[in-house]
């Protein structure tokens, strides 16, 4: 299958950088065994023929998703019928008479399944951005039947020997090199979810994963509702102290929807509480809304998570050992491009010693101003934000409420298309012949610049609304390709900015500018994809390299190109100032021990958790051990603390994996030296190299491999320890000629 199964909450994980990119995960898709189906209770729902689901995609540009007609109540039927249809074309392929070669096995498959690919896909948006009550509904009856669904195909004896069959042949050779990795691929893959094992441990794997996909689905659903449920509401002006207008307009806005109407709300979640801890001057109140939200999952109380993760820890140990590796993250990282725990480890622990160090240099810097001000205090978590702000005014001058009246939405979109031109040769037109989901919605085409050829759609959805997970991501609703004929991609980006009074432009900040620019990275490497195969195809890569061309696009923010054109101020008109741009580039590296030892500590306590093999853990005493023994300073907590480690515990997709921003960031810091060895960030001839090796090549390449080819030698780790302004290990490699 194309799309990713979520066995569980439907949809990836968020990312450190507030990211998550729906990325497919190349897991198979086959009938085989009796179908566990039983009939729908309702009767006759919604005749399979008038299910809008399984129309099929028409419409302009090789078709769209038929938002306009899609109902809730079509899902389960949709996704039944789906199911049917794909276990007919599995059976057709197992069964077929013929010696398996190449194109009656490999590439039938990729021809299997599109019906229940375009279901699971709305699917997908639905969980992620029209959710609620009766939708969650369905995924906590659906999410155990679907990764049963995947266990049958990839459990299809017969199915699978006519893959081993290919793979094996030595008629392999003959193919080219991009049918060749597929055919590896899916071997691997079948492989990997255990088509070899013996009966009994296959029955054991299903109850395994079935039962895996039901907590996950409790985990996500138990966040969620601590992050609806327990806002913190202030009562009067006075607990309003330090906060600018738009933290005061969005928390009146929170309180009015909770029916407080007059009063003020923080609700639980990162983008609330983030600009509060910053600028409350409110001490008690900020270690109140502080307290709330590392507490989520963890409260003690029927929406604890800690139960669960135990659980959840011991199954995927005990899968792990079934088939064939020493633990969970083992069989995790095997496809990945660190491919070991022991590498990946190796990358965390050579960054966490100097970010430790600085965040100790921070938390001196912050001390200091405290005590000038006289302020009784020692620096808590909860003074993180508060004092780190002072510390940046202080020290570069530099008022973040002071760039974002630069920062209109809009204009930085522009922006973005403006890069994808000069790097990619991309065009954008608005279009409004094709349905969306929500009316907040809007759709570019794409085209080639100079052959004005139809390259794909892009699908914007930039407002928060009840409904919509919180963070950003892209998502692919259609992957590029030309196996039976030529097929455009559809992707789209998805984020949260708070919507602004009618006829206001948006104003983000400087942070939420790059996580535009990262989402529209992920976009980018979609459009650019240049694959036969759909699972192959764009984004479909290696969890620990994805991440790479989204934080790469990231860059491109901070030219002076995009910001003296677009970066203009929302009421004179008049581009950035270059004295603030000095400012914000001075700035650059500014609370990176703060932001790495968050990040990183999330990431090691990931990994440690699933290298601990069988042994019983609670979550809470491995946490608080682990953190210990690394020397986690006291005054900050992990980004994502593991009752409420969505990543890590609403699915298999980041687990064992959170590293791999981590991992990714070391590319392009390297990548992007490329550039700035070069012309500069413009540079074509640097540009064109990073399309041909890195953007368009999809999963048809191993990505080391595509790597050293896009650069000329490997990423170290020098260019990374540059970029956050950490000290460069003297042992590592010099920087090469150019
Ligand atoms: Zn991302």
């Amino acid at each position: 299958m194309r799309k990713l199964l979520f066995a569980g909450a439907g949809v990836a994980a968020l990312v450190s950088a507030g990211c998550a990119t729906t990325t497919q995960e190349v897991r198979e898709a086959a009938p085989s065994s009796p179908p566990a189906q039983t009939a729908p209770a309702e009767p006759a729902a919604a005749a399979p023929v008038e299910n809008p689901l399984l129309a099929g995609w028409s419409g302009p540009y090789g078709g769209v998703p038929p938002f306009e007609k899609v109902r809730v109540e079509h899902f389960k039927p949709a996704l039944e019928a789906s199911i049917e249809e794909y276990r007919r074309e599995l059976a057709a392929i197992a069964n077929n008479p013929a010696a398996p070669t190449f194109e009656n096995t490999i590439a039938a498959l990729e021809d299997a399944g599109r019906t229940y690919d375009d279901v699971t896909t709305l699917y997908g948006i639905w969980g992620s951005s029209m959710n609620g009550p009766e939708f969650q509904a369905i995924q906590r009856e659906m999410a155990p039947r679907l990764a049963a669904f995947s266990d049958e195909i990839t459990q299809n004896e017969k199915l699978f020997q006519r893959i081993e069959a290919v793979y094996n042949s030595p008629d392999k050779a003959k193919l080219t090199p991009e049918q060749q990795r597929l055919t590896w691929l899916r071997y691997t893959n079948f492989v990997r979810a255990g088509a070899k094992l013996d009966a009994g441990a296959k029955k054991r794997l299903v109850d395994i994963n079935q039962r895996l996909a039901s907590l996950y689905t409790s985990f996500s659903q138990n966040v969620l509702a601590d992050e609806e449920n327990h806002a913190v509401v202030l009562e009067s002006e006075a607990d309003l102290a330090g906060l600018p207008d738009s933290v005061r307009a969005g928390a009146a806005a929170g309180a009015e929807s909770r029916g407080l109407k007059g009063k003020w709300a923080v609700t639980n979640t990162r983008s609330s509480m983030e600009p509060f801890l910053t600028y409350s001057a409110r001490r008690e109140l900020r270690e109140k809304v502080w307290r709330n939200y590392v507490n989520r999952g963890d409260n003690g109380d029927a929406r604890d998570n800690n139960q669960s993760i135990s659980e959840v820890l011991a199954l995927r140990a005990e899968r792990a050992k079934l088939l064939g590796y020493q633990t969970h993250a083992h069989w995790r990282l095997e496809n990945t491009m660190a491919k070991t725990p022991e590498r990946a480890m190796q990358l965390m622990e050579a960054v966490w010693t100097p970010a430790v160090a600085r965040a100790r240099e921070e938390v001196a810097d912050m001390q200091a101003i405290a005590n000038k001000e006289g302020a009784k205090l020692k620096i808590e978590p909860w003074d993180y934000r508060y004092y780190a702000e002072k510390v940046r005014k202080a020290k570069y001058d530099l008022d973040q409420n002071e760039v974002k009246p630069y920062l209109q939405l809009e204009k930085l979109r522009e922006g973005m298309f403006w890069v994808a031109g000069e790097l990619f040769g991309f065009s954008f037109t608005p279009v409004s012949n094709v349905p969306v989901y929500h009316p907040d919605v809007r759709v570019w085409e794409v085209k080639d610049k100079a052959s004005g050829k139809h390259v794909g759609l892009w699908y914007f959805d930039p407002y928060a609304r009840q409904g919509k997970r919180s963070g950003a991501w892209m998502n692919a609703y259609r992957n590029q390709e030309r196996f039976k004929s030529e097929v455009s991609t559809i992707v789209s980006n998805n984020s949260n900015f708070v919507k602004g009074a009618p006829g206001e432009p948006v104003l983000i900040s400087w942070s939420d500018a790059e996580t535009l620019f990262h989402e529209f990275g992920h976009a980018l490497h979609g459009l650019n994809s240049n694959v036969t195969y759909p699972t192959l195809s764009g984004t479909a890569v290696a969890r620990d390299y994805v991440e790479f061309p989204s934080q790469l696009l990231e860059h491109w923010l901070s030219t002076p190109e995009v910001l003296n054109t677009y970066a203009l101020h929302y009421q004179t008109g008049k581009p950035i100032p270059s004295e603030l741009v000095a400012k914000i580039e001075k700035a650059s590296n500014f609370n990176q021990g703060f932001g790495t030892v968050e990040y990183l500590s999330s990431a090691l306590v990931d990994m440690k958790l699933h290298l601990a093999g069988s042994q019983k853990i609670d979550p809470d005493a491995f946490e608080r051990d682990t953190l210990g023994a690394l020397g986690m300073p006291k005054e900050i907590v992990m980004r994502h603390r593991t009752p409420q480690f969505g990543h890590v515990f609403a699915g298999d997709g980041y687990s064992a994996g959170y590293y791999s921003y981590l991992w990714s960031d070391t590319l392009t810091a390297d990548a992007f030296e490329a550039f700035t060895e070069g012309k500069g960030a413009y540079d074509r001839t640097v540009a064109e190299r990073l399309r041909k090796n890195v953007f368009s090549v999809g999963n048809t390449v191993d990505p080391a491999e595509a790597y050293r080819t896009f650069r000329g030698k490997d990423a170290g780790i020098d260019a990374l320890m540059r970029k956050r302004g950490f000290p460069v290990p003297g042992t590592a490699q010099k920087k090469p000629a150019k």
